[in-house]
């Protein structure tokens, strides 16, 4: 089997921090398009995303908005694109449910700002380790110190800088790799970086001071021994922990840190690791084929309505036309016109790998969410909330042990195996799960995990909607009213528990104020 490792990787930001330079930046530099120029006019940010669709049309190389794969030394690099706009949305968390590291791009001018924050607690929930990069160090900016500290007290994370800007706007001199002691310096009218980054024995080289301004070569002395000192040195293991992100200083417009960037991915990133599931996590070496669906998106091409489900390979070795089975749902799908997203490697474009991602047209039958195997034995867990399709009651054999049970429930709803929902009248737990067998696994773990006997009965319910309204008095109301089909989730939160699909509607038709998610973010 030759397979390249792989990195799959995201990158979070604030708007106009400058990620769609740096996506085009990185697949420039990656070899995958080699217009980088021109794939963006200035100022017209989202039409990138239309003219890779040309690009790869005329080229035949696969860049398409969702998935970005280029390659280097020897490395297949999956950049999965996250939703630029500035509401959170839980398109957003789900891909990042299936990356395994991230890139957290900063606007030197303004620090963290609000949506790195949220994106980052997201991978923070998930381990995902991040490597930091301060862009837009060509113009002026925040003093270092203050953002690595910003990073160091907003995030909770040791920083550790890897590279060192030589001033910031007018006074801008370079990049200085602390550890390679090498310099990118801004050449000609541009002052762009032009790929010649210059080998020195270190800071205190003579050669070093010939290069740089004098007033440059004494500030770059003082900020690189605070900087070494002051901060954590790289430790990988503490990064790919969660613990520690490396920082790199750079501008994607004009070029500096994008080659350390990449580099940095290849050498620290961590290549696809055992994603959690039930009954057990799923190594990457397993032989089996498996993967969930973490995007769905229609309307990828306009002659078909189909949808392209996106699902991120998490075991085994994928094969065109391949038999997959969705768990709890369905029958299996053969899988005879996969899309791949391979930028060079045409000949690989038969089969796929761990941290690969894979499209698979379809019309409609495969939800995000959805685990795919070839036996149908596991699910993948973790993923956000969906409204369950099999409702259950749960029934304690031994009354004494309602504290138990309660606390399995909670646990195993935090884990991602059911959903619990609390009615508020009476004491009929309600367990909810997408696949039955996930029914199997909560009593087996109930007993075993929590020595609780409970059996399992049918629920007077079929479906559960999450319920929100702008007014919270509207709310009120309505939970009054309905009040024998109220329920609370494990996080308390209101949910509307139906006896069917259709009473749903009929429900949500007379109440045009609530609002019924069949989804929500755990
Ligand atoms: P996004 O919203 O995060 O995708 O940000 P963009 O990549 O669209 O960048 C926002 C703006 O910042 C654009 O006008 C870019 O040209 C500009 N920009 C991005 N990177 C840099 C940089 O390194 N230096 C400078 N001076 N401008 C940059």
């Amino acid at each position: 089997m030759t397979q390249f490792p792989r990195r799959t990787f995201a990158i979070i930001s604030h708007p106009d921090a400058g990620k769609t330079t740096l996506t085009e930046k990185l697949l420039y530099f990656g070899g995958a398009i080699h217009l980088a120029g021109e794939v963006k006019a200035r100022g017209q940010t989202r039409r990138a995303r239309s003219d890779w669709m040309k690009i790869e049309q005329q080229r035949g190389i696969s860049v398409t908005s969702s998935v970005m794969t280029f390659e280097r030394q020897g490395i297949t690099f999956n950049l999965l694109d996250t939703p630029g706009h500035e509401d959170f949305s839980e398109d957003t968390y789900r891909t990042l449910t299936a990356v395994d590291s991230a890139v957290m791009v900063i606007d030197a001018a303004k620090g963290i700002e609000p949506q790195t924050r949220k994106l980052f607690e997201v991978c923070r929930l998930r381990n995902v380790p991040i490597i930091t990069f301060v862009n837009k160090v060509d113009r002026e900016g925040r003093d270092p110190f203050s953002l690595l500290d910003e990073v160091a007290e907003m995030l909770q994370l040791d920083v550790c800088p890897m590279s060192w800007p030589v001033g910031m706007g007018g006074e801008f001199e370079g990049v200085y790799d602390l550890y390679a002691n090498t310099l990118s310096r801004p050449e000609g009218d541009s002052r762009e970086f032009m790929g010649k980054a210059i080998p020195f024995t270190g800071i205190d080289d003579p050669e070093l001071a010939k290069i740089l301004s004098p007033e440059a070569m004494i500030r770059l002395n003082d900020e690189a021994e605070l900087a070494q000192g002051g901060y954590s040195s790289f430790d990988p293991e503490a990064y790919r922990a969660g613990n520690l992100t490396p920082v790199y200083f750079g501008s994607a417009l004009k070029d500096f840190g994008v080659a350390e960037l990449i580099a940095a991915l290849a050498d620290y990133a961590p290549p696809p690791r055992a994603q959690p599931a039930e009954p057990a996590p799923v190594s990457p070496d397993e032989p089996e084929v498996t993967g969930f669906v973490f995007k769905v998106q229609a309307n990828m091409d306009p002659n078909h309505r189909d949808r392209i489900a996106f699902m991120r390979l998490c075991s085994g070795v994928f094969k065109r036309g391949m038999k997959l089975t969705p768990t709890g749902h369905g029958k299996p799908i053969a899988v005879h016109s996969p899309i791949l997203f391979f930028a060079q490697n045409r000949e690989l474009a038969d089969e796929a790998f761990p941290g690969d991602i894979i499209g698979i047209p379809n019309h409609g039958t495969l939800r995000v969410g959805d685990t795919l195997s070839e036996k149908a034995a596991i699910r993948f867990t973790g993923l956000p909330n969906f409204a369950p399709e099999i409702l259950r009651r749960v029934v304690l054999k031994d009354f004494t042990k309602t504290k138990q049970l309660r606390k399995a429930l909670d646990d195993m709803a935090e884990e991602g195996v059911t959903q619990v929902f609390y009615p508020d009248i009476g004491s009929n737990w309600i367990i909810g799960v997408v696949g039955q067998l996930q029914l199997e696994v909560l009593l087996s773990r109930l007993d075993a995990e929590y020595k609780v006997a409970a059996g399992l009965e049918p629920a007077p319910y079929e479906t559960a909607r999450w319920i929100t309204a702008e007014d919270p008095l509207e709310l009120k109301t309505f939970a009054e009213i309905n009040r024998g089909a109220m329920a609370k989730d494990r996080d308390g939160n209101p949910v509307f528990l139906a006896k069917s699909a259709w009473e749903v509607n009929y429900i949500a038709e007379r109440y045009a104020k609530i609002r019924f998610a069949a989804t929500r973010e755990r």
